[in-house]
């Protein structure tokens, strides 16, 4: 299924924590086995200088050993502290980084002082950040601008020559550009999963994993906003028949045209309609009063049955019906906010729903929540 990426993304991605969460935890294991190569590279390096190389190269390997060796320790001991904390992760992230740039520019002087034609270190360094994808744009063009400023001011202090600032300049900026690039694919492909274990793939409407996240967060603001909503199941009466009688592949085309009909009565932007169950559709609106919601009830019904699909069995109608059973939740009355949840809601929305059953079929029924006239 196509989505409308840009729009999504601006809308979404924040809403997607549990996502975030886990790119942050394969980012930070990541990173401890990168700095695990680091130190095994490092002290190969160390070894092969120890004996001819001035001093400052050596201090620097130690150093840039050390940074590693402890990051690997904390980052593995305090794991779960880190990513429990959004500050903590990415400072965790950031600095890291930060002090990889600073810990490599001995081996920069290194390259310069030792007029090596090719800074092999820095190249080292960014093929690494190419290999960890940064997720954060803003902490992409961190890391790469302060990697490219202070390698600049190395090279203009150390007199490198001109084709050698050249050429760290280049091999930053085509990293950036790489990074940069693998970074889009990755969110592309995480936004687009994200929307596709959302979505039901019969109707094309939300699935009941979409919707709970979506009516969850409404939930959230009716309480902060004392404002009201109104949580809607919906189930098709007799649907058992149409399969019986027809079989399921029209039994699957009566299901899309009740999705249409129910997602075309609730064309807001805060409206959320999804597949519930099999045959059970969940809606859930801002309103302003009750009178509202009993009215957009009574629509829902009367969109069905324009649809004009016979009905199997006409013991009730002629045409294809369905069941509501509706809660209104008004937050301004609710002394309780703090109890109320969505499978409280949930449950007074499915009594209900029972309710129009057992009285017969092709039936509203609500309950107001608080149980008082608003
Ligand atoms: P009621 O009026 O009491 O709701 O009766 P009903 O027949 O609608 O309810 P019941 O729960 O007995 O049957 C629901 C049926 O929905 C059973 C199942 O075969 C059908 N169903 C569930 N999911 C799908 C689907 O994706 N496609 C098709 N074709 N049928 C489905
Ligand atoms: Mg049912
Ligand atoms: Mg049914």
């Amino acid at each position: 299924m196509k989505i409308n990426f840009k729009k999504y993304l601006k809308n979404e991605w924040k809403s997607i924590p549990d996502i975030i969460q886990m790119i942050h935890t394969m980012n930070i294991k990541r990173i401890s086995f990168v700095a695990i190569g680091l130190i095994i590279f490092e002290l190969i390096n160390l070894i092969n200088k120890i004996f001819n190389e001035h001093l400052y190269v050596i201090i620097g390997i130690i150093v840039l050993c050390l940074i590693n060796i402890i990051y690997v320790i904390i980052t593995q001991t305090l794991h779960k502290q880190i990513l429990s904390n959004k500050v903590l992760t990415k400072v965790a992230f950031l600095s890291y980084w930060i002090f990889i740039i600073i810990s490599m520019s001995p081996f920069l002087i290194y390259d310069i002082m030792y007029k090596s034609n090719t800074p092999l270190n820095i190249t080292l360094l960014c093929a690494l950040l190419i290999v960890i994808p940064i997720f954060e744009r803003l902490e992409l063009f961190v890391i790469f601008l302060s990697l490219l400023s202070f390698n600049i001011i190395l090279m203009v202090i150390y007199e490198a020559p001109i084709n050698f600032i050249i050429y760290v300049i280049v091999i930053i900026l085509a990293s950036l550009f790489v990074s940069n690039f693998v970074q889009y694919q990755y969110i592309h492909m995480i936004v687009q999963l994200n929307f596709e274990v959302r979505v039901d793939y019969l109707t094309g409407i939300m699935n009941v994993r979409g919707g709970m996240d979506k009516v969850q967060t409404i939930l959230e603001l009716t309480k902060r906003q004392n404002t009201s909503i109104v949580l809607y199941m919906i189930d098709i009466d007799y649907f058992k028949s149409y399969n019986d009688k027809y079989g399921h592949l029209y039994g699957d085309t009566v299901l899309k045209s009740v999705a249409k009909a129910i997602s075309t009565t609730f064309t807001r932007i805060s409206d959320v309609v999804c597949r519930y169950g099999g045959e059970e559709f969940l809606v859930c609106s801002v309103i302003k009063n009750s009178h509202e919601a009993e009215m957009m009830a009574n629509q829902i019904q009367k969109n069905i049955r324009n649809l004009n699909i016979d009905a199997p069995n006409k013991t009730i109608s002629p045409y294809l019906t369905v069941s509501v059973g509706y809660v209104v939740y008004n937050a301004q009355f609710d002394d309780y906010k703090s109890d109320t949840n969505i499978n409280t809601l949930l449950g007074i929305a499915d009594t209900a729903l029972y309710k129009a059953k057992n009285s017969g079929r092709n039936k509203v029924e609500s309950y107001i929540m608080p149980l008082i006239n608003p």
